[in-house]
């Protein structure tokens, strides 16, 4: 019998530029939240992410466009943390903190898209994600390039292949997880269109459009 486990916390973190925010990460985040049975999940925009080009829109707009889009969505957080830290802000700071938040026992999970799953590899201090937490890779259509040799060195013998194996620990694993509403939709996309004055009507929460509509943003390539 199970009923006499004990049951932990799980929770979840999707770090991104979210510039702007879309459905592509809004039905992910819900399918996860359902798919790994999670207390919360976090939705953390990055002020400037390490890796890439400077985000077209501010980080506290492009904050108000998450919560915008989020609502009242049970389970999922818009979360401001790493735009009140100085400096550079790197996730496995961010998953030190939400350990911290949660305790030893926590199941906590960051999720990837399979995009930024292939550069993890490269980012700052990539062992220390897994001694802080478990990775979960989300399926994105368009993205299936082999994995990188230091990547695969990187993952050595973590993979497990289903969410009760991963629950099982509170941090270390890897999982691949196909959800059923995979989107091609991208943030560079949704700019595209609204730099050459095309509808992004049901690629973002409507509210997330007003606020874009409202704003002026985007309208420059
Ligand atoms: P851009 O086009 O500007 O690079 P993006 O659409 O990839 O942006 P990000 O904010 O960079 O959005 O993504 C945050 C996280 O969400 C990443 O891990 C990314 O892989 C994942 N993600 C983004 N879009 C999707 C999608 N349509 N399906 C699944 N995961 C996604």
């Amino acid at each position: 019998m199970n009923s006499c486990q004990p049951t932990f916390q799980r929770i979840g973190m999707l770090g991104g530029t979210f510039d702007p925010v879309h459905l592509g990460h809004l039905r992910s985040a819900v399918e996860l939240h359902e798919a790994l049975g999670l207390e919360r999940l976090h939705m953390i925009p990055a002020p400037q992410p390490p890796l890439r080009g400077e985000p077209r829109v501010a980080p506290q707009t492009r904050l108000a466009l998450l919560q915008a889009g989020i609502g009242d969505t049970p389970g999922l957080v818009a979360d401001d943390r790493e735009l009140r830290r100085a400096g550079p802000s790197y996730s496995a700071d961010t998953l030190a903190e939400l350990r911290d938040q949660y305790g030893d026992q926590a199941r906590l999970v960051m999720v990837v898209g399979h995009d930024a799953f292939l550069k993890l590899a490269q980012w700052h201090a990539p062992q220390r994600l897994f001694e802080l937490a478990h990775v979960v890779v989300i399926d994105r259509p368009g993205y299936n390039d082999p994995l990188p040799e230091g990547l695969r060195e990187l993952l050595g013998e973590r993979e497990v292949d289903s969410v009760s194996e991963l629950m099982k620990r509170a941090k270390g694993s890897l999982l691949r997880l196909s959800l059923p509403s995979r989107m091609a939709i991208s943030a560079t996309g949704i700019r595209h269109r609204l730099a050459a004055s095309q509808s992004v009507r049901y690629l973002v929460p409507e509210a997330v459009e007003r606020l874009i509509i409202q704003k002026a943003l985007y309208r420059d390539e």
